[in-house]
Order: C-alpha cells, then structure tokens, then sequence
C-alpha cells in the first residue's frame, strides 16, 4: 500500500445500512430484517465520495445490509458512479421493476453490481443464506445480465461449498461471467459466525470501510476492535491513522488503535 497520497489506491468501503431481507446464518454484520438501519444517508455518501477523490481511492464499494432496501440508494450510486468506479454488494433479489428501472435510469460505465453467489447448486448456497435463495438469486443475475449491468460475483467459501467451488465457476463462465469478476472470499468467524477464519488488524491487509458511526480497518467487521476513527470525517485523518499502524506492522509490532 503506497504512503503516497498521489499515488493511493485504497478502495473505500461504505456501509449503507444495516437491515436485509435475509437472515444469512454467517452474515459478519448480523443484518436480518428486524435490525435497526443505522443509515448512513445520501448526505455523507457524497461527502465522502469528494474526499475519496481528493486522496485518490481507487474504487468505492457500497455494502450492508442489502443496499437496495434504501430509497434514497439510487441517488449515493449515481453521485459516486459519475465520479468513481463504484460497485455495490447486493442479494440481486429485489431488483425488479420499479427498482430495476430506478436503476437502469442511473447506470453508466463506472457502475458494477457484486452479487452473492455460493453454489453451482442450490444446497451449497441455501445452507447459510436460506432455503429457495439460490433459484431466486440465479434468477436476478440474469436479470441484471439481460438489463445490460455489470455483473460480477462474490462467494463465501463455507464447509457447505469448499469441496464444489469448480461448480460454481462453470455455473459463471456458462453465464458469461469470467474468472476475473469473481471474487471468493473466505467464511470470517464474526458477526453471526460462529466458523471461519479470525479476523484482526494484524492479521487482514486494510481497506477502509465507513458506516455512520466512524471509520473501521476492514468492511469483514464494524465491531469495535477494528475500528480506526470514533468519526467519518476527516477521512485522511484515518487514512494516516491507518498507513501509522501499517508501519507499525512492517516493523514487528502490533497495531492498536486508542482513543481519548
Ligand atoms: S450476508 Fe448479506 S444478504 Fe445475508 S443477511 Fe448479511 S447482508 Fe443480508
């Protein structure tokens, strides 16, 4: 990770919100439909999207949650995609009508959509998303492909799917969406998980992630070890915050972060 500004390539992780439509069994950001929102709003996506272009991040990312929950989503998209290369995490599954033409209506070149796919088949998707999700969200990927958006795909690797990852690379490439935009991720042991690998800033490489109520090492967690900034903004302070603990690390020690 370059130490200079002028040649940053960060990615900026933003929050939306923090309520779904689903109930994942692993979700790192304990998200169901009952949870509080904790929206970030439209007002602060584009401060941060200025900010983003003034230290030179290289792609914002906006995560949840299911984003597409959010009215007001379609206008955070449009301010960063007509800015930034922007893609955002999504089920696929409520794009539909009058999302999908909100949607199409703000489309450019900039604007990717990650959809969350971890079968080739529906067993190894549905046991930690929920029965019937597999069908519905190879349905929506079609959709999307059909409405001419940019497609790509993120893939928790769980013990339901780490024998038949190969499946769900002939399942994208028979879609017509190539190795390169697909991502496999493994499962992280926080949030609702109670599997996977720990996380912790010493041991996950940093890409700044925002949520309402600060500034966080790494979009895997929002809990409260891996926060960097009690406040979103100034977004170079935790910049330089976090690049200090990556020093801290190159020389052998252990980053930590303390507030006053
Ligand atoms: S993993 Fe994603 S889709 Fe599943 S509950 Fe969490 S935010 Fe929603």
């Amino acid at each position: 990770m370059s130490k200079n500004s002028t040649e940053n390539k960060w990615k900026l992780w933003i929050y939306t919100n923090y309520d779904c439509h689903l109930r994942c069994s692993y979700c790192v950001a304990e998200s169901t439909p009952e949870v509080e929102r904790r929206a970030i709003g439209v007002e602060t996506v584009q401060q941060l999207v200025d900010e983003a272009l003034e230290l030179n991040f290289c792609e914002i990312f906006f995560t949840g949650g299911e984003p597409f929950i959010l009215d007001d989503i379609y206008e955070m998209l449009d301010y960063s995609a007509q800015r930034i290369h922007t893609t955002v995490l999504t089920t696929g599954m409520l794009l539909k009508r009058r999302r999908l033409e909100r949607l199409k209506g703000i489309s450019n070149g900039n604007l990717r959509l990650q959809v969350s796919l971890d079968g080739g088949r529906a067993k190894h998707h549905d046991a930690y998303r929920g029965a019937g999700t597999w069908k519905q969200t190879v349905e929506s990927i079609k959709r999307l492909q059909e409405n001419n958006f940019h497609v790509r795909l993120s893939t928790t690797e769980t013990p339901a799917n780490s024998d038949h990852l190969h499946e769900i690379c002939e399942l994208h490439l028979s879609l017509g969406i190539q190795e390169e935009d697909h991502f496999i991720r493994p499962l992280a042991r926080r949030g609702f998980s109670s599997q996977g690998i720990e996380v912790s800033m010493a041991t996950i490489t940093p890409e700044i992630t925002v949520n309402r109520e600060g500034v966080f090492w790494h979009p895997l967690s929002t809990d409260e070890d891996m926060r960097v900034s009690k406040t979103v903004f100034p977004l170079s302070d935790a910049v330089k915050c976090v690049q200090e603990q990556l020093d801290i690390i190159a020389e052998g020690g252990t980053p930590r972060i303390t507030f006053t």
